[in-house]
């Protein structure tokens, strides 16, 4: 019955709710608890079977019902009061008046491969496109002009069961169009814009959805339409396609399709921010844009391209960089080669590491790399680790000057928290909050909350989890035809009151998640506790190929069988956002058990610590910045070994430590007979410490400041007047590549003699060849500190050296003196490095040491 037409029947909205029909196509409503609290009170068990989703939702709910609350003046009243707030938040322009875009239609373009937004919304598989999700929400909150541009997956990522064994099995449900707010985009004569773009086999066409999330517009590609041949319509069906070509083909829709896209519909990028090397291609697509915008050639359209662009990456190893055989990407590079005026084998060479070997993969991220300025990790560790991974780019520059900084992530609070704590922090820190906690001294009224009263709203949150887990575990058995009798266990599984730890997040394997059962003997010694009784909540997806991962949660099922243990320690399947939200507000602690330094950042760590949930973790990614004793716990003193079974042994033990002499006892110290006095201190540092530390509002303000409106600046300024600024620079940029060559610094002389006391200062003089370069066009600098071992020196610092003398022909002897501020041995040498802005400063082999 293929042939079958369809149509599709919505209720008749009463007049008075017609607002109802445009609150459920803008995602706005799902960071909202008072909309959520109005959809909900319409009818809490649709509201649930529906899956949460407000288009699916209107469809269940009885005409009458509608009609009657047409009528009815309380529902109303607050439904006006979400309009106002509504037409506040998304349609008035936003009352930040920092520096934006000159053209209506000039953005800020976001990409990445995946956007957490809802769980109603399956465009995500895990914390990264959670991250990217929450930068929108954020974006929207600031009313900053950003544009997401993703994918629009026909299957999105896989639903997880676990078969009668604990395995996992894996089924990818198809996305019903109908049940999602999104729209498509038309042209100017109101047909479906296409945009295409030349593949290996043909042309490949697509369509762009767009959804709307706050004032934020989001873009999605989607190759599923009739146009297509069936190989590329299913292009898009899954998250990350693991064959290479089909990776590459998605990764190339996401980049040049989304360029292409932006631009048939109107818009300009000032700035573009690639979330993760997926996006890599975005930048290709863009030069032969600034060319034809700009009418520059491409060296120059590099030179505007890389000052706008802005590269997050997220991987701590090597191996977690999307490669491509070069001869897979090279049929997509053919049609630039009019376009940018360059072989397709060179712009091959732009994503290869340096070689010779004309094989050697085609890394995404080597291709961002090389094209954009602002590069960065996301956490201060990982912004260390990738430094130290790319060093050898920048082979003679010392590695803490590896041009990547770091951006911490942060998670958007109001999506996270549970509505007992909102209105907690409503009512403490004012109905604002959510937009004033990350910029001010507010958040530290956590402290006035009355101890009785958050305690009550923690054990809410944590009852209603417990009642959720009940239903899940119901439906799992259910699933899986257990027996009667253990599906009635299952109706009671955990209690109310009892100290309640979660473990939820992939199952890759170095995130360990069975540490815990490492020493049999000390984890069913804190089992067996009847005096101070402990459950656990497992939840989380192994990757589709990873077998190992799936041997894990395999054997965490099979121990939680334990009829022992059964009623305390479960798993539940499936894990996704609504999962995830009921665990970070309602367990009493989040278990966090990575290899260090393997988890770049973590941002499910944040979101419990914003609800009051005490994190028990690793040093690594976020917590080695957010961690204090007052908010939380360490396992270990952020160490890293070789020897992993070894690691695994000293941590698991330092782990059991923890859990037996500080957390377990600090939960149950009930003297007073109430409520945990220090246990709830310490929630209330951890919220103070997530709500002005760890929030998306701050992480988008600093990329902002830091990235977004620079660049923008730089826009500008580069392409003014026939992109004067840009050509200009360019010959800078040339001058200096060509002439670097003709540098050589001679021993640098020290002319005072030693030894020196504090205070004292040392003369030193370089003679420096410039040869055809003048003192204006590089900066000589004094670089030194305290000495490592014979030839190397730590965290060395640099001092300006001056023009002491010309000494003609291109000759110079510069001098500088140093101060010498504290004991000990110190080398020092010379070195010289352009004087420009960070671009060319940091291109590759401009540096020259003495
Ligand atoms: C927050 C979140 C993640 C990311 O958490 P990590 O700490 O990075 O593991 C993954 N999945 C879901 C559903 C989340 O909500």
């Amino acid at each position: 019955m293929s042939f079958l037409q369809t149509f599709q029947v919505f209720p008749k909205v009463p007049e008075q709710l017609k607002f109802l029909e445009v609150l459920v196509r803008n995602l706005w409503w799902c960071w909202n608890l008072e909309v959520i609290d109005l959809f909900r009170r319409i009818n809490p068990k649709l509201w649930e079977e529906s899956g949460r989703n407000p288009i699916i939702f209107f469809t269940m709910i009885d005409q009458n019902q509608l009609d009657r609350l047409a009528e009815d003046t309380s529902f109303l009243t607050n439904m006006a009061e979400v309009k106002e707030k509504f037409t506040h938040d998304v349609m008035a322009p936003s009352a930040d008046a920092g520096p934006r875009p000159r053209g209506e239609k000039e953005v800020i373009a976001y990409f990445s491969m995946e956007f957490g937004i809802h769980e109603s919304l399956p465009l995500f598989a895990g914390g990264l496109g959670i991250l990217a999700g929450d930068h929108l929400k954020a974006a929207s909150d600031l009313g900053l002009p950003i544009a997401g541009v993703g994918l629009f997956y026909t299957n999105g990522y896989f639903h997880q069961y676990l078969n009668h064994d604990g395995w996992q099995q894996e089924e990818y449900p198809a996305t019903n169009l109908y049940h999602l707010p999104v729209e498509r985009i038309k042209d100017a004569s109101g047909n479906e814009l296409r945009v295409s773009f030349m593949g290996p086999d043909g042309i490949i066409q697509l369509s762009i959805w767009k959804i709307a999330v706050g004032r934020v517009s989001l873009f999605l590609l989607d190759t599923n339409i009739k146009e297509n041949p069936p190989a590329i319509r299913e292009i898009n069906s899954r998250l990350y396609r693991a064959t290479g070509k089909a990776r590459l083909a998605q990764e190339v829709i996401l980049g040049i399709g989304g360029m292409r896209a932006l631009k048939a519909m109107g818009y300009t990028p000032v700035v573009c921010h690639m979330n993760e090397g997926h996006c890599s291609f975005s930048t290709v697509e863009r030069l032969a844009q600034i060319r034809a915008q700009h009418q520059v050639d491409l060296k120059t359209a590099i030179e505007i391209n890389a000052r706008t662009t802005v590269f997050t990456t997220h991987t701590p190893v090597p191996a977690g960089h999307d490669e491509f055989p070069p001869d897979l990407v090279r049929p997509y590079m053919v049609p630039y080669e009019t376009d940018l005026g360059v072989t397709a084998d060179e712009l091959v060479r732009w994503g290869q590491v340096e070689g010779t070997d004309p094989y050697r993969p085609f890394s995404m991220f080597v291709l961002g790399l090389h094209l954009a300025q602002d590069l960065n990790g996301v956490s201060e560790l990982h912004g260390q680790v990738a430094r130290r991974m790319w060093a050898h780019v920048w082979p003679r520059l010392p590695e803490e000057e590896t041009p990547i900084s770091h951006i911490t992530n942060g998670v958007h609070i109001p999506s996270w928290i549970s509505i007992e704590n909102a209105l907690l922090y409503q009512r403490y820190l004012g109905r604002d909050w959510s937009m004033s906690t990350w910029n001010s001294e507010l958040s530290g009224r956590i402290a006035d909350i009355y101890d009785e009263e958050l305690w009550r709203a923690h054990e809410m949150s944590r009852t209603r989890l417990i009642r959720s887990c009940r239903k899940w575990m119901v439906q799992q058995y259910g699933r899986r035809n257990a027996p009667k009798s253990v599906m009635k266990e299952a109706e009671s599984v955990l209690d109310d009151g009892v100290l309640t730890i979660a473990f939820a997040r992939r199952f890759a394997s170095y995130k360990r998640a069975t540490l815990l059962l490492r020493d049999m003997d000390r984890f069913e010694a804190i089992l067996k506790s009847e005096e101070c009784p402990v459950q656990f909540i497992f939840a989380g997806k192994a990757h589709p190929k990873d077998d190992e991962g799936k041997r894990l949660i395999q054997q965490l099922v099979h121990f939680a069988r334990h009829p022992l243990y059964r009623h305390k320690i479960l798993f539940l399947e499936n894990y996704d956002i609504n999962i995830a939200r009921h665990l970070v507000q309602g367990a009493d602690v989040w278990l966090n058990t990575p290899r260090r330094p393997m988890e770049a950042c973590g941002t499910s760590g944040m979101k419990a610590a914003a609800n009051g949930v005490l994190n028990v973790s690793i040093l690594d990614g976020w917590w080695c910045e957010g961690y204090t004793p007052d908010v939380g716990w360490a396992i270990g003193n952020g160490e890293e070994y070789d020897d992993h079974n070894y690691q695994d042994a000293v941590e698991s033990q330092a782990l059991y430590n923890v859990l037996e002499n500080d957390v377990i006892p600090c939960f149950y110290d009930r003297e007073s007979g109430g409520v945990p006095e220090r246990w709830l201190a310490m929630m209330k540092a951890s919220m103070h410490m997530a709500l002005e530390g760890f929030c998306a509002h701050k992480m988008v303000n600093r990329y902002d400041t830091r990235f977004y409106t620079p660049g923008m600046e730089r826009y500008y300024e580069l392409t003014e007047n026939g992109a004067a600024r840009a050509r200009q620079l360019n010959e800078v940029h040339d001058r200096l590549r060509n002439n670097w060559h003709t540098i050589a610094i001679e021993t640098p002389e020290r002319q005072t003699a030693g030894p020196f006391r504090i205070g004292q200062s040392l003369v030193i003089s370089v003679v420096v060849h410039l040869g055809t370069l003048t003192p204006e066009e590089a900066d000589v600098e004094l670089y030194y500190g305290p000495l490592r071992d014979v030839d190397a020196v730590t965290g060395g610092k640099t001092q300006a050296m001056a023009v002491k003398e010309d000494l003609g022909g291109g000759t110079f002897r510069y001098e500088c003196a140093l101060t010498c501020r504290n004991a000990g041995r110190f080398g020092f040498t010379v070195r010289a490095m352009p004087r420009a802005d960070n671009y060319i400063r940091f291109t590759p082999g401009l540096i020259t040491w003495a």
